[in-house]
């Protein structure tokens, strides 16, 4: 979500008639888009903006601007702490002190694939996540909207949307007609000139038969979903609030891959949860291995002040502890996704171009997966066939066959 922002927002500066420059001493402004997901993200970004006090203090035209999750309710208290920063506004928001210039934040780089943030804001609570202290509560974009503006991308020649939200699956439960998530993929699958569709990020406790069937039936959706098991034990599941069980999740990947045999799951793990014991942990590895995602995103527990799980539980789990069990589930997923990736050697997949690297394409599968390849031919935006010659666990080689 930061990193759409961060990329509306460079873009709208662009058309301005700012220039990007990657030397802070050089820069006119310098917009900080803040993360307080974890402790030490917000650690980062506090030492970031003490550090700019001095650049400030020989270069006063500075312009300090700002905003993401750091920017809460206690804008005074802000502007107390750091009063060497010029402007501040809340994610989602348009600043205020450029509402004058242009009335709308349009993305103005073309790309062949870009974020579409869809809902805004958590109703969920779960009890280590401060996102719906920070972000507020859920707050939906109507379909016309997003649809007009998918509209306006693909003109400027993007081809693959990635709809963006902290739980997808509430996409709409706020708007007076109550569309859903299969609603708005139904109309964006309408769309000449769009060639895919992805989504990110779906709740186990939300995600219904309606949404899988349409990931099955469209042919723009591709077969990629993001589906956070957090834990695999129950009474852990429990305390982080997650409202699913283990059996329940299981049940709702079986139905996934009967319907979409092909679908690729990802999936997130938080380690070292309070009181997490042992048999807890290796219960989160077995499911691991029992349900073999195509990726995992790991993270140790970190405390966020705020939210029920900091008022009810203590952070008992050494950090040594965490960084160990991180170090198994890491592990296990390289071996994981090694065979996973392994079996696609020789078969042909379909690539999206999204750009080039040291002297190689490289683009998507339908299943997310990062594809490099040589030809001498531009290919910017086109779907490749693409023979796969050669895999690790976290991209694939290929040669081109043909144009699709
Ligand atoms: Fe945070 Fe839970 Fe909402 Fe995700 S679903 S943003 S983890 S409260």
């Amino acid at each position: 979500m930061n990193r759409a922002e961060s990329e509306r927002l460079g873009s709208f500066f662009q058309q301005l008639g700012y220039k990007p420059t990657a030397v802070t001493d050089e820069a006119d402004l310098i917009l900080l888009n803040s993360c307080v997901v974890r402790q030490s993200a917000e650690e980062r970004v506090i030492n970031k903006i003490r550090a700019l006090e001095q650049l400030k203090q020989s270069h006063p035209a500075l312009r300090i601007t700002l905003t993401g999750c750091l920017v809460d309710s206690d804008l005074p208290g802000l502007k107390k702490r750091f009063p060497h920063v010029d402007y501040f506004f809340k994610p989602g928001e348009q600043p205020q002190w450029l509402s004058k210039t242009k009335s709308a934040i349009l993305p103005g780089q073309p790309q062949v694939s870009t974020f579409v943030p869809i809902i805004q804001g958590c109703n969920n609570f779960c009890s280590y996540c401060v996102v719906p202290y920070r972000r507020g509560r859920e707050k939906s974009r109507p379909v016309v909207k997003i649809v007009s503006e998918v509209r306006e991308l693909v003109k400027s020649g993007v081809k693959e949307v990635v709809l963006l939200g902290q739980n997808v699956d509430s996409y709409g439960n706020d708007l007076p007609d109550k569309p859903d998530l299969t609603d708005l993929l139904y109309e964006l699958n309408d769309i000449d000139g769009l060639a895919r569709i992805r989504f990110l990020t779906n709740h186990p406790k939300d995600m219904g038969d309606r949404l899988i069937g349409a990931i099955a039936q469209l042919g723009k959706v591709c077969e990629q979903i993001n589906l956070p098991v957090q834990s695999g034990d129950d009474d852990i599941l429990e305390a982080m609030k997650r409202d699913y069980t283990v059996g329940q999740y299981r049940r709702l990947v079986k139905r996934l891959r009967e319907r979409v045999p092909q679908i690729a799951l990802s999936t997130d793990v938080i380690v070292g949860f309070p009181s997490e014991s042992e048999e807890q942990f290796t219960a989160t590895v077995e499911l691991l291995r029992e349900l073999r995602f195509d990726n995992v995103h790991s993270a140790a527990y970190s405390l966020r002040l705020g939210t029920v799980a900091a008022d009810e539980y203590e952070d008992n789990i050494p950090t040594a502890v965490k960084k160990e069990r991180l170090n198994v589930i890491e592990q296990l997923q390289a071996e994981i996704a090694t065979e996973i990736n392994t079996r696609l050697l020789g078969k042909i997949i379909e690539v999206l171009i999204e750009g080039r690297k040291k002297g190689k394409w490289h683009g998507r599968s339908r299943s997310g997966k990062i594809v490099f390849f040589i030809s001498r031919d531009n290919l910017l935006g086109q779907l490749m066939k693409v023979r796969i010659v050669k895999t690790s666990p976290w991209s694939l080689q290929g040669e081109v066959i043909k144009d699709k």
